[in-house]
């Protein structure tokens, strides 16, 4: 797609969007600088406002959904994208629900800890990084949680008549994003994040937004079939990871044999995402 095609559909691909929304799908990747992530301070407070980009290229959405793992066992850590993302079977997802139903409280938890942990990737702008200056005016990925995705979600489709509906992503009539982290409970905290007004991005200068936006990146590189270790490996890794014993222990291990055919209880499981960031910064340490 060319810029002045994109610029044609520009307000018109809200509801489309948010159509598109809930069938979407995705992956993840450590260590990448294209990344960005707003720096905390010692209390794990943290300010900045960035703005989401439109799709890449031809891509449809500008959005991807990606699951991973990210947990320790006995044998190290298993950091690995969740081929459920794209469709496909994880050896660690049908294990946690063997143990999801296996009626035992104990084994949810374990379940719980090995969950699959949904994160979105966006291009961004980043408009201002107080603890980081040198990266406003930057463009780059963006890996958020469902809290985030919820807040976009309500700007396409607000709850209330007076407000109108807005696409984040447009450059034309989309609007900054403020994000504003804080620790609540121990736990990291987006909810007083909100979007500014609506407003061109560069007062709608053309030439500036098509520069901005081919500099951008290719999402759907993110759930390419070469994220995805297969299912053998993963199960050779996890098999490792775990010590081979679905439960890294002694206990009850014919419950899970018996247990066949389990619904997906994946959603059961609550997703939050922060616990990622959080093993990504230790496995990366060691
Ligand atoms: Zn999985």
């Amino acid at each position: 797609m060319n810029f002045a095609d994109m610029k044609k559909k520009s307000g018109s691909s809200t509801k489309s969007l948010q159509e598109k929304i809930e069938k979407s799908e995705s992956k993840n990747s450590y260590k990448d600088d294209r990344f960005w992530r707003p720096e905390l301070d010692k209390s794990s407070n943290g300010y900045a406002v960035i703005r989401f980009l439109p799709a890449f290229g031809n891509e449809d959405l500008p959005f991807v959904k990606t699951y991973s793992h990210a947990f320790q066992g006995t044998g190290g850590w298993f950091i690995e994208n969740c081929p459920t993302t794209t469709g496909g079977k994880c050896p660690v997802c049908e294990a946690n629900n063997l143990l999801w139903n296996s009626g035992l409280d104990s084994d949810k938890d374990i379940a719980r800890q090995r969950k699959r942990k949904m994160q979105y990737i966006s291009n961004i702008l980043v408009v201002s990084d107080p603890t980081n200056p040198q990266n406003e005016g930057k463009n780059f990925l963006y890996k958020y949680g469902k809290k985030i995705f919820d807040k976009i979600n309500e700007a396409m489709s607000p709850e209330f008549e007076d407000e109108e509906a807005i696409n984040p992503f447009d450059f034309w009539k989309g609007a900054d994003f403020k994000l504003k982290v804080r620790k609540v409970a121990g736990y990291i905290n987006y909810d007083k994040s909100e979007f500014d007004s609506p407003d061109a991005l560069f007062d709608g200068q053309d030439s500036v937004l098509e520069d901005l936006w081919k500099k951008t990146y290719s999402l759907q590189a993110f759930v390419k079939e070469d994220q995805f270790k297969t299912y053998e490996a993963l199960k050779v890794k996890f098999d490792g990871t775990i010590g081979a014993d679905v439960r890294s222990t002694e206990t009850n291990s014919e419950t899970v044999e018996t247990a066949q055919a389990p619904t997906p209880a994946r959603e059961e499981v609550s997703e939050d995402t922060d616990a990622l960031d959080y093993f990504e910064k230790l496995a990366n340490e060691s």
